[in-house]
């Protein structure tokens, strides 16, 4: 279903309760939008600052029925949420991203088809399925890495595989589940791009990210990006328009990329909603992509995004809040807010637990160089490893 502009006033569904769905319910807020959320958990982040919370299963006919009748437009906010529950609410309301779309995010061998037939360079891969499959595997996809199809996230559901025993020994550890092998490739570094389109057809995007990964989970996002040559810069924004343009997608799409050793461009997965690489948005950017996110969902003209300041964006885990040992102890923020363009993000989650994504920081400054200084004096504050 689609519809012209909706203005202010209006309530905006969100599909999912998390830090995503609670910064899309601030940038709404802030323009004058109520908003729904529907997650099945009582203190689920988005939940919490919500006009309303339909606590109820992503499927739940009676959660969905609720949803559809108090929100004029739906998007979603976590990549898990069944396709099949957007499709349903598609046919009563606007959603943006539709099912269909997020459907081939949702699966790396789909996500991996629709990147070859937009002509983008990606991994050398197999699917897995079927024992036969695993025998036939090409020697040079060896060593790669073993991901499952659908599910994953930060890291899990993926194994490193040096030879055919292992791949094996994986996939058996994986429940034998559909997967994707791929080729291990040399990286340099990586990097993601934000775009958003609008049902028009409008594309705009934010500057290339770049991002260190540590045990799997995003640790440190910097803007410029350090090492990207305008070529890089240029290809991979062009990529990822592609990408969007040809699912006809709407709202707001990042893809992530590795560039390798010699330079070359690879893209590596997408995320159907903003992305936790472009959180720095919210403070280096006159419109950030929840903004974006809000205007896809409203038909809202889109407007490119600047960059008016140099960040570095650190992630912060529940390992923190065990610095000290086996007792839960709050961070010294008094400490890193002293530091010049400090931004604390907290998503108010009750506990923290280890690898828990529980709020980050962003650092803003005039200069990369000056964004780096104190963002490396904040890590060590926290005791967070350097880069
Ligand atoms: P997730 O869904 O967990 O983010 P990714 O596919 O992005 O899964 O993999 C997580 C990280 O693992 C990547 O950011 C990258 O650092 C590393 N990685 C994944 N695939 C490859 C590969 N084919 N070659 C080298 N490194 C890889
Ligand atoms: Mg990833």
């Amino acid at each position: 279903m689609t519809t012209g502009f909706i203005p202010p006033g209006a309530t905006l569904g969100v599909m999912g309760g998390g830090q995503l769905g609670r910064m899309f319910v601030h940038a709404a807020q802030q323009m004058g939008y109520a908003t729904a959320v529907l997650d099945p958990d009582a203190a689920s982040p988005a939940g919490l600052v919500s006009h309303h919370h339909v606590q109820a299963d992503y499927l739940s006919d009676a959660g969905l029925a609720q949803l559809s009748q108090v929100a004029a437009a739906i998007t979603t906010e976590f990549e898990n949420v069944p396709a099949a529950a957007l499709k349903r609410l598609g046919a009563q309301r606007p959603v943006a991203p539709s099912g269909e779309a997020v459907a081939t995010c949702q699966d790396r061998a789909l996500e991996k088809a629709h990147f070859v037939a937009c002509g983008v360079p990606c991994a050398p891969h197999a699917l897995i399925e079927t024992t036969a499959q695993l025998a036939a595997v090409a020697d040079d996809l060896l060593p790669g890495v073993l991901k499952t199809a659908r599910l994953g996230y930060d890291g899990k559901g993926q194994i490193r595989v040096a030879d055919r025993a292992q791949l094996a020994a994986a996939w058996a550890e994986l429940k034998q589940v559909p997967c994707v092998l791929e080729k291990m490739l040399p990286l340099a570094y990586e990097v993601s791009v934000i775009v958003a389109r609008g049902a028009s057809g409008e594309l705009v995007h934010f500057p290339l990210q770049q991002n260190l990964h540590r045990d799997g989970i995003l640790a440190v996002t910097l803007v410029p990006a350090p090492d990207v040559t305008p070529a890089v810069q240029q290809q991979a924004i062009a990529a990822a328009e592609k990408i969007a343009a040809t699912l006809r997608y709407v709202g707001v799409l990042c893809v992530e990329f590795f560039v390798l050793k010699d330079g070359s461009l690879v893209a590596n997965e997408m995320a159907p909603r903003p992305h936790n690489s472009g959180h720095y948005t919210i403070d280096a950017c006159d419109l950030s992509q929840f903004d974006l996110q809000v205007r896809t969902l409203t038909n809202t003209p889109l407007a490119a995004p600047r960059l008016h300041s140099s960040a570095v964006m650190l992630n912060l885990l529940g390992d923190l809040w065990f610095a000290n040992g086996a007792d839960e102890t709050t961070p010294p923020w008094d400490r890193v807010l002293a530091l010049p363009g400090a931004h604390l993000h907290l998503y108010g989650k009750a506990s923290a637990r280890k690898g828990r994504k529980m709020g980050h920081l962003t650092f803003t400054a005039a200069t990369p160089q000056q964004a780096r200084t104190v963002a490396l004096q904040a890590a060590e504050l926290l005791g967070l490893a350097a880069w």
